[in-house]
């Protein structure tokens, strides 16, 4: 007798970078309030969604990247741990990808939202990956440990919630941070700094034998929206004006250079390519590939 299906496989998806091994790791969704989306007339917003086939509010994913380089392992971003029912499925989908917390040896933030940060110590102040350096653009960790504009966040709520949970989660991992303005901070791994969405907010540049794939980060939050109008801001970006510029800058690169790219918001497995559409651009999801490579023909 058949069973009633209630849930899906693991997210966890691979795709391989020369000799690097990078699996992408689904954390869950958010449901998250239109009035987050600036830059653009929220009847407009929600009209694009529709014609998406996309729910209202916005529905984001969450997704972290784990990166196998020879016989050592990092995790990119830690996603949101068990705040709602919807997300907190790293550590399952870790599991399920064959790899144990401890072997994770750096943890590398691409910037310190609570996103991104949730899933990096449980509410004891425990760390879950007992072993791993955290490693963090100097900016990012100055910004986050900085009281001036802590104070400047009037609702109490809020200003636990970004920065006394971000300092929270760090401090479990006190003894063993790092930070980082540029360079290689992981084997055939190299930081691209994009600033904006937050001061340190960073992308990585996973490069082997003569191919490459770009975690871009948060550099789009509604893929639907912000591709089609880079324009388009969150509520959450700390310099918006600079977070558009940012974005503006890497989509003319990334489409002239055809670089492959992957995000942490971008619809599961978030593994595409960005090409100019007119006055924006579109995604192309990479295709499904059994042996583990998505690049396009040069
Ligand atoms: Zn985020």
């Amino acid at each position: 007798m058949t069973e009633t299906v209630t849930g899906q496989v693991a997210g966890v998806h691979h795709r391989r970078v020369g000799d690097i091994t990078v699996t992408a790791l689904n954390d869950g969704h958010q449901d998250v309030a239109m009035s987050t989306v600036l830059g653009i007339p929220p009847e407009m917003a929600a009209a694009m969604l529709r014609a998406a086939f996309r729910p209202v509010p916005r529905r984001t994913t969450v997704n972290c990247f784990a990166i196998r380089s020879g016989t050592r392992v990092a995790l990119i971003d830690a996603g949101c741990g068990p705040a709602k029912p919807t997300v907190g499925f790293l550590a399952a989908n870790l599991a399920a990808a064959g790899i144990a917390p401890a072997e994770v040896d750096t943890v590398l933030m691409t910037h310190l939202h609570p996103d991104h940060f949730g899933g990096l110590a449980d509410a004891q102040g425990t760390a879950l990956f007992p072993r791993a350096e955290l490693r963090l653009h100097a900016d990012e960790y100055a910004y986050w440990h900085d009281d001036v504009p802590m104070l400047r966040v009037a609702d109490p709520v809020r200003r636990q919630l970004f920065f006394g949970d971000a300092r929270a989660r760090l401090a479990a991992y006190r003894d063993r941070t790092s930070t980082f303005g540029g360079g290689e901070v992981f084997p055939g791994v190299t930081v691209v700094p994009l600033p904006g969405h937050t001061p340190g907010h960073a992308g990585f540049m996973v490069t082997s034998g003569g191919q490459s794939l770009l975690i871009w980060g948060d550099i789009v939050h509604v893929q639907e929206l912000q591709v089609p109008r880079p324009e388009v801001t969150m509520a959450v970006d700390v310099d918006p004006a600079q977070a558009q510029a940012t974005r503006r800058r890497l989509f003319d690169q990334v489409a002239a250079d055809r670089q492959a790219i992957a995000g942490m918001h971008l619809h599961f497995p978030a593994f595409a390519h960005l090409a100019r559409d007119g006055d924006g651009y579109r995604l192309v999801p990479d295709a499904w590939s059994l042996d583990l490579h998505g690049d396009a023909p040069g």
